[in-house]
């Protein structure tokens, strides 16, 4: 798609116009991040929704709010270890007419005078309207002494307390955690309807890339992007497919993109820049796939590419590991986010403060590796040394990506930026 500008519209600024969109571009006449992940999120709707076992059912996204199917707890049960009594008997020394244990309901209901041994969860016999904690009484084998009142209800869990039955106990978009999850189980719940997970193809380009444990013929790498990719994709709920990588040759290149254009969502690395052997964008057009955009004002991951063929969403990341990195966190993972459900799927950016000064990109936005360690109540980044975007080993020790917007001047030390958890579960 070739973009055509039109007219400045204020400082820095463009409108263009392509078919009949309007983008808004930055100073260097490439699409923002913003609108370039607004058109990413534009053609990513959820997939098809799918019955899932809630025993396989964790990290996956409900497709529907999930009813309760029982009442929580289903039965007016003890928070305690003691006695069941009834409140406007007390005080008074009680006659121990039976048990009530977790599992073991106490069979009848409670006279006058009269009390329930109970165990904590275990059912409030009828007739008893409050429960005495062990340590408040003195008992023998067949009495026990209650000094004090009680409020009618004390330490009862009322039955339908934490939910009725037909609740919401999880809503519809959300990622089960381990506690939903539980809190489905505990209402009864066995299945839960889910949004298929997307299926992902990972394809590593570059006729330089050797797999780990060959040895190394002059100028070759060894090739990290798969594995970095699918790892990161996988923690983000999708179901990756790793291609063997393809070299930079029109054939193969193109047989290898056909294998994978199968997936949901098909991102691959390397080959998307100007160099004479960047082939994946011409051969993808070949295929079918229709560009919806390639470079965006961000550093690093500029040369990335966008496109959709049919149903299936069509990345092209750059191949420096860094770029790739990058471009699969404020692209591939929202995208993925969106297929499955979610109802906020951009990064989730927070707030904290920059340990040293920051020089702004008066063209684009940057994303710098930082380490961030908590220092009194604030959370402090410090830029790692070392940010070309080959450098993955320096970026390896990072946990966040730092945004350091694109402008003039530069952000000083001590000032407040948003920044991207990376890296960690
Ligand atoms: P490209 O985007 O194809 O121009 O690649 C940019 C740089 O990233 C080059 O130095 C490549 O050798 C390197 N590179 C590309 N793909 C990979 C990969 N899968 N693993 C490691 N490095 C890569
Ligand atoms: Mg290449």
């Amino acid at each position: 798609m070739s973009l055509q500008l039109i007219e400045p519209v204020a400082a820095g600024y463009f409108v263009a116009r392509s078919h009949d969109l309007r983008y808004a571009l930055g100073m260097d006449g490439l699409l923002t991040l913003e609108e370039a992940q607004e058109r990413v999120l534009e053609r990513a709707r959820p997939l098809s929704v799918e019955a899932v076992p809630i025993l396989a059912a964790g990290g996956r996204v409900t497709a529907e709010d999930v009813l309760g199917r029982v009442d929580l707890p289903p039965f007016a049960s003890s928070a305690m270890d003691g006695f069941a009594v009834r409140a406007a008997d007390l005080p008074a020394t009680l006659r121990i007419v039976g048990e009530s244990a977790a599992g073991r309901p106490y069979e009848g209901s409670l006279e006058v005078g009269g009390a329930v041994a109970i165990s904590t969860g275990a059912v409030v016999p009828g007739g008893a309207d409050s429960v005495i904690p062990v340590e408040y009484v003195v008992n023998t084998e067949n009495s026990v002494e209650v000094e004090q009142t009680v409020q009618s209800g004390a330490h009862v869990r009322p039955r339908g307390g934490d939910a009725a039955a037909g609740d919401v106990v999880v809503q519809a978009g959300t990622r089960l955690t381990p506690a939903l999850l539980a809190a489905a189980a505990a209402s009864g719940v066995a299945e839960v309807r889910c949004t298929r997970r997307p299926r992902v193809a990972v394809l590593a380009t570059g006729s330089e890339l050797v797999a780990a444990g060959e040895d190394l013929a002059p100028g070759q790498i060894y090739e990290t992007n798969t594995l970095m990719l699918a790892g990161a994709l996988e923690a983000a709920g999708a179901e990756v497919r790793s291609e063997p990588p393809a070299p930079d040759e029109e054939a193969s290149l193109r047989a290898a993109l056909e294998r994978a254009l199968e997936a949901d969502v098909l991102v691959t690395s390397g080959g998307v820049s100007v160099g004479e052997h960047d082939l994946v964008r011409e051969a993808e057009r070949e295929l079918g796939v229709e560009e919806i955009f390639w470079r965006v004002s961000i550093k690093p991951g500029k040369p990335v590419s966008f496109g959709v063929r049919g149903e299936t969403l069509v990345f092209g990341l750059p191949g420096n590991p860094v770029s790739a990195l990058v471009g699969s966190e404020l692209f591939v993972k929202p995208a993925l986010r969106a297929l499955q459900g979610l109802t906020d799927p951009l990064p989730r950016f927070e707030p904290g403060r920059l340990a040293t000064a920051l020089r702004r990109n008066e063209e684009r936005d940057e994303f710098v590796r930082a380490r961030s360690r908590v220092d009194g109540d604030a959370l402090v980044l410090e830029p790692l040394v070392g940010q070309e975007s080959h450098m993955i080993v320096r970026s390896g020790a990072a946990d966040a990506l730092v945004h350091v917007s694109r402008g003039n001047g530069e952000l000083a030390a001590g000032s407040t930026v948003r920044w991207l958890r990376v890296g960690s579960a």
